[in-house]
């Protein structure tokens, strides 16, 4: 079968040395794979800038939305209240996950295409005096618009409220300073920037926010803090853990290390990005979200004219060995095109010449 490069947010395209640690069969019990999941853990805290004093990190079985739903089950007391910030599918999932497990939700709904201003959301933390916690989407992947959370995190902090963020599709990829932000959960997964494969998530957490939540969760194995619990001091995973996962996530982390650190790879995203934008503007495709708020993970393109064929197009390059990822906008026809992985700007390049064969030929 032919290795295609995946232009999506995760599943991505991994390194050949990422996959080859999922050749080897290793015991949860054993200390060496305890330990590696203790170096994780305190690699997270590093690429985070948070001090192990303050901070702690907490893997969890399944897909990110499980760890996102495990953060809602678990940070919100009955009594607690949380402001769930949405401009896309993802806050939308965040929304309804905090009503399926029956806690208090204010919603601040938004067009996708607009980043949420700091006005409104202290209008609402202004106007009720019950909440107590923030929630917002770092990069909405949906659409590739980049949130301002250190501008949700400094009001946060001001009104004194606990905040979560879903940093899913940017955590390794985009610098966030944790600890100086104040955030008290972060979470993200091993699929997206760290450019691992998917099994699992983690969360970055605020030890203090975290000790006061023992009992919030009404479900058993989405229980962060009963997971917490038996992870913290031995590297044990409760109930069994995808070993193959987090060895190739092991190596993901050496590999973000080697390539220079967060900073570095922001670089190579943050270039790549530009260079798509440019040469599909150039090829007339225009990107959705304003430059301003576009991140550089991933963006989503308008059809160019009422004739585009997606489907004949995406078929187009799957033979040529890409994968397009198709749009999430109700309204507007659009298709996205995601550029994290272990891609190099000689890929983006190939892309673009075959966007523009087909154009032509067209
Ligand atoms: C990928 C992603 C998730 C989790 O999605 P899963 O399909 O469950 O892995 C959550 N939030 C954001 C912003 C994401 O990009």
């Amino acid at each position: 079968m032919e290795q295609l490069k995946l232009l999506t947010p995760g599943p991505l395209t991994t390194s050949d040395t990422v996959k080859r640690e999922m050749l080897i069969d290793r015991c949860t019990w054993d200390d060496d794979y305890k330990n590696l999941t203790q170096s994780i853990q305190q690699r997270l805290l590093d690429i985070a800038k948070v001090d192990a004093q303050n901070y702690t990190s907490i893997l969890q079985q399944g897909s990110g939305s499980f760890v996102v739903e495990s953060i809602i089950q678990t940070a919100l007391s009955p009594t607690d209240h949380i402001l769930i910030i949405s401009n896309g599918a993802y806050g939308k999932r965040m929304i309804e996950m905090a009503y399926a497990t029956g806690k208090n939700v204010t919603e601040l709904n938004l067009p996708y295409n607009e980043a949420p201003s700091v006005g409104k959301v202290k209008q609402l933390l202004e106007k009720d005096a019950t909440l107590t916690h923030i929630a917002v989407v770092h990069c909405e992947t949906t659409t590739g618009i980049l949130n301002p959370i250190e501008a949700i995190c400094e009001l946060a902090r001001k009104f004194d409220k606990k905040i979560i963020i879903d940093a899913m599709s940017s955590f390794g990829g985009i610098p966030i300073e944790v600890e100086e932000l104040d955030i008290d959960f972060l979470v993200s997964s091993a699929n997206k920037c760290i450019q691992g494969v998917p099994g699992f998530g983690f969360v970055i957490a605020k030890r203090q926010s975290l000790e006061q939540t023992k009992g919030n969760a009404r479900s058993v194995s989405l229980d962060l803090y009963e997971q917490w619990s038996v992870m913290k001091d031995s590297g044990k995973w409760r109930y069994t853990s995808p070993t193959h996962v987090v060895a190739a996530f092991y190596q993901a982390i050496i590999e973000l290390e080697n390539e220079g650190g967060v900073h570095v790879r922001n670089e190579r995203y943050a270039s790549n990005n530009q260079f798509v934008i440019q040469s599909m503007k150039r090829l007339g495709f225009e990107p959705y979200i304003d430059n301003q708020y576009q991140s550089p993970i991933i963006t989503t393109f308008l059809y160019p004219n009422q004739n585009f064929d997606f489907d004949c197009f995406y078929e187009y390059m799957k033979k040529h060995h890409f994968v397009l990822y198709p749009g999430k906008l109700m309204e507007t026809p659009s298709f996205r095109i995601g550029n994290i992985g272990d891609l190099h700007r000689q890929d983006f390049e190939n892309m673009i010449q075959h966007i523009e064969n087909y154009k032509l030929k067209e």
